[in-house]
């Protein structure tokens, strides 16, 4: 017999949608229950990106200053190298917000303090090691979900279930939800290089004809991302580590002494990356948000920013009525309703990055700069436009419960 628990809602996964929705609805006083199957956050495959506006709702929060006495870089102005030359891409020091820069954050030590800030609430409970496997149902309503664990078998039950699980979510799948598919050219290589003393401080892109490296600083190492073909990586293996090591040599040439880490594939892990929507991200007693209802794409960096606005969404729609009681599938869809132009925008923006940037014929041309980086370099008031898109987002979501 598995064990029974009773809670009002329950979130499958601690990502950042998992995280953040559990913490704004424990703190209107909602009993929630987070779920995540891993041990930790440790997971190298995210984005390490705070936008602007997760700044300023950490503020609104009340938590900025503590926030950001956690190890960060600020930046300021996004830069990529590309076909060789430097261009500046995104300038935020004008963005209406308290913080005008990115933060660059491992994304576990995000998680991690937002958790512990978290646990402060006695309505707030996050599982470590609890996988949800199934959902349960009473005829058309979810009901709550069945959880694996390290003593046995689990059930839930609750008024809302809310699938935070990711690009490959099992709640949408068990709850039948209609996904639409838009087609990505590329994957992503994901892998670590040591960083040494006088190496350049910050992250960054290099971008040249149709090939992308991105150098996420994590401290000790480089987080490094190289965008492949989709389904190129067995010719890239074919080829040779060689051929991968002096790829990425030629991007950033100060890692050739230290190239040679990567010695087997088992260090090179295939990323593959998807851009999907759901047709309807609720039924009965369930709600899908951030990459469950909708996986991003790593173009722009915008897919945690994405996902925390759903999760405050998610707080400032249904924070209120699932304190006294259920919600119902009307309350749920004004969810889907806020959200989901936003998401069309940039995922639109994300296809047409792929399209055009990095596997188009506009990027194959040797030394030359697409007219997009052409004119951001020539017109510095148009890095704007991205700053704004990748920092804030299109309809940013405030904290309303001011009270709490
Ligand atoms: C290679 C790559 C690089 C990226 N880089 C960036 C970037 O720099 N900036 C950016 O903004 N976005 C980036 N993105 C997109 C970004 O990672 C996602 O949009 C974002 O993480 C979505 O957050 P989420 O909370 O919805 O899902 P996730 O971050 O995927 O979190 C889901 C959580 O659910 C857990 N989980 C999964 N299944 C279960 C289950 N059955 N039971 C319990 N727990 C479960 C997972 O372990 C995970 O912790 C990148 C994407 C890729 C593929």
């Amino acid at each position: 017999m598995a064990e029974k628990l009773q809670t009002r809602c329950v979130i499958a996964g601690g990502g950042p949608a998992g995280i953040m929705a559990g913490y704004l609805l424990a703190r209107a006083g909602v009993p929630v229950i987070v779920l995540e199957k891993h041990a930790d956050f440790f997971r190298d495959f995210r984005g390490d990106t705070i936008h602007p506006s997760t700044l300023q709702l950490m503020y609104e929060l009340g938590l900025l200053d503590q926030f950001l006495k956690q190890p960060h870089q600020e930046v300021r102005e996004l830069r990529a190298v590309v076909n060789g030359q430097v261009v500046p891409i995104a300038d935020f020091t004008k963005l209406p917000t308290r913080c005008k820069f990115i933060a660059f954050m491992p994304q576990w030590d995000f998680l991690n303090f937002l958790a512990t800030r978290a646990k402060e609430f006695p309505d707030f409970q996050l599982l470590m090691q609890h996988e949800v496997v199934d959902l349960t149902f009473d005829q058309q309503r979810v009901t709550g979900v069945r959880v694996k664990t390290p003593r046995g078998e689990l059930e839930i039950r609750a008024d809302l279930v809310i699938g935070a699980d990711g690009r490959h979510s099992i709640i949408q799948t068990r709850a039948g939800l209609e996904r639409q598919d838009f087609g990505v050219p590329i994957d992503a290589l994901w892998m670590r290089i040591s960083k040494k003393q006088g190496d350049p401080q910050q992250s960054f892109g290099f971008f040249e004809r149709g090939k992308l490296l991105v150098l996420l600083d994590r401290g000790d190492y480089w987080q490094c991302g190289f965008v492949i073909p989709k389904g190129g990586f067995d010719e890239i293996k074919a080829r040779g580590m060689q051929e991968l090591q002096n790829s990425i040599v030629s991007f950033a040439g100060f890692l050739r002494d230290r190239v040679a880490e990567l010695d087997d594939w088992s260090k090179i892990r295939l990323l593959t990356v998807q851009i999907n929507r759901l047709r309807d991200w609720y039924r009965d007693g369930l709600l899908c948000i951030g990459d469950s209802a909708h996986a991003m794409s790593p173009a722009g960096g915008v897919g945690i920013n994405l996902a925390i606005q759903d999760a405050v969404a998610t707080a400032n729609l249904l924070g209120e009525k699932l304190r006294t009681g259920p919600v119902s599938v009307n309350d749920l869809r004004q969810v889907q309703a806020r959200r989901e132009w936003p998401t069309r925008l940039i995922q639109a923006m994300q296809v047409f990055i792929h399209r055009n940037l990095v596997t188009g014929q506009t990027s194959q041309r040797k030394d030359s700069l697409p007219i997009v980086f052409r004119l951001l370099k020539w017109f510095p008031v148009l890095r704007q436009i991205p700053a704004r898109f990748i920092g804030i987002g299109p309809r940013p979501e405030h904290y309303l419960n001011r009270g709490r």
